[in-house]
């Protein structure tokens, strides 16, 4: 492996090796994910060797799956949960429930229940409110231990509404109740943190107004008292270039910017990168089943679907693609769909693509954060398997579905 710190700043779609990316798809078939574990470690090393003071947890959510923590963990690395069952699954895949930190939003009471169930044997467990009735839910359940209040600091950012938190009203404390509620925490825990997750996706264009925001959650530590506090948290959201000729977020000059941002604390800098660890790690491989010529393009029908990869349906989002089977060949503008009945079901709207034919495998890339988190059983469809990249070596790290275990559950 590269020493992290050399480690290349992007993988593109290109730089993958197609032969090795074919031959993936014809011995675990299609549709298929594939995540490179090297570099998932790469990643985490590279982003952490740029905040070499901060304390680096990755974001469960992007990816969930438990090769995916044991690379984290392995590395050293801390990892931050949204919900019950990523705090288990951190567990299981051998994380020290003293270090993880559970961001409630919304709680349910079965996760408040497990939440608190697990601090009562490790007192070092962090609870993130966004909300006084956390506060009150979790008193309730004799809970005292340690807590970081999520601000709400009034400005969001990110590639997408959808995922711009910071003003929206569902996440975290409106900013000028924060100084009130950490009384609150004060009188019946131990007030540990202040948190900010503002937006995601964002890179150089959307860093300053990130910035801005980070500003104000250094700002309300100071107010608060940054030399009680043991961290600021300032969450996740740092963006992966998803179009070929997009630059890559600059972590050197991200981190100067947010030091800069956040200023003067007598705490511990915290950030909780989910998609950039483990975006570029990963990717689709889906094989060409249809070859439609219509008035206006070329319908391009694979075998992968929304199910598979929802973000260009609910976000809009632009996946790059290659034909891995013929990479060389003449490009054609293509409309590239899958077998699921709506007309999201789309991955590329008139996108020059190396000439498909059926029988070619495509890859879609940057598809190791929120894709397989975010697949679903539609259509009957069972979720694909998972293939692991290792040290040169491939192992499924996730069976594919059957049609029964779709149907398991069924009484
Ligand atoms: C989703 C999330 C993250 C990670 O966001 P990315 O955009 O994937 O980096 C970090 N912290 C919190 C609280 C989140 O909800």
């Amino acid at each position: 492996m590269t020493d992290p710190a050399d480690s290349p700043a992007v993988r593109r779609l290109a730089d993958w090796d197609a032969p090795t990316l074919e031959s993936l798809a014809e011995e675990y078939e299609t549709p298929l994910y594939v995540i490179d574990l090297d570099r998932v470690a790469e990643n985490y090393a590279r982003f952490s060797a740029a905040f070499p003071d901060a304390d680096v947890m990755y974001a469960a959510k992007a990816h969930t799956g438990n090769a995916v923590l044991e690379t984290i963990l392995a590395t050293g690395g801390d990892i931050e949960c949204a919900a019950w069952g990523e705090l288990q699954r951190s567990i299981d895949a051998g994380a020290d429930p003293n270090t993880l930190q559970y961001t409630a939003v919304n709680p349910p009471d079965r996760d408040l229940d497990y939440a608190t169930d697990l601090a009562a044997d490790a007192p070092g467990l962090t609870i993130t409110i966004g909300a006084t009735d956390t506060l009150e839910r979790l008193a309730e359940r004799g809970y005292d231990g340690r807590i970081a209040i999520r601000i709400n600091p009034g400005i969001g950012t990110g590639h997408h509404e959808k995922v711009a938190t910071g003003a929206d009203a569902k996440f975290g404390i409106p900013y000028e109740r924060v100084p009130a509620v950490a009384d609150r925490v004060r009188e019946g825990f131990d007030l540990v943190g202040l948190h900010a997750h503002v937006g995601s996706g964002v890179l150089r264009d959307g860093l300053e107004e990130h910035c801005r925001a980070l500003a104000r959650v250094g700002e309300m530590a100071r107010r608060v008292g940054d030399e009680e506090l043991e961290f600021v948290d300032v969450g996740g959201g740092y963006g992966v270039p998803y179009r070929e000729d997009e630059p890559p977020l600059d972590l050197a000059e991200t981190a100067e910017k947010i030091r800069e941002a956040v200023g003067e604390i007598d705490a511990t800098l915290k950030l909780e990168p989910g998609r950039y660890v483990v975006a570029d790690a990963g990717l689709i491989l889906t094989t060409v089943n249809t070859i439609k010529e219509a008035p206006d393009t070329t319908v391009v029908g694979v075998d992968a679907s929304l199910s598979t990869l929802i973000r260009p349906a609910m976000f809009g989002s632009y996946h790059p693609m290659l034909n891995v089977s013929a990479p060389d060949r003449e490009s054609i503008e293509a409309t590239v769909g899958g077998p699921v009945c709506t007309s999201a079901d789309v991955f590329a709207h008139d996108r020059p693509i190396a000439g498909p034919e059926r029988g070619d495998v495509l890859a879609i890339g940057n598809a190791g954060s929120y894709g397989y988190e975010l697949a679903n059983q539609f259509h009957s469809q069972p979720r694909p398997a998972e293939v692991a990249l290792e040290d040169g070596e491939s192992r499924v790290v996730r069976r594919r579905e059957t049609l029964e275990d779709v149907t398991r559950l069924e009484r």
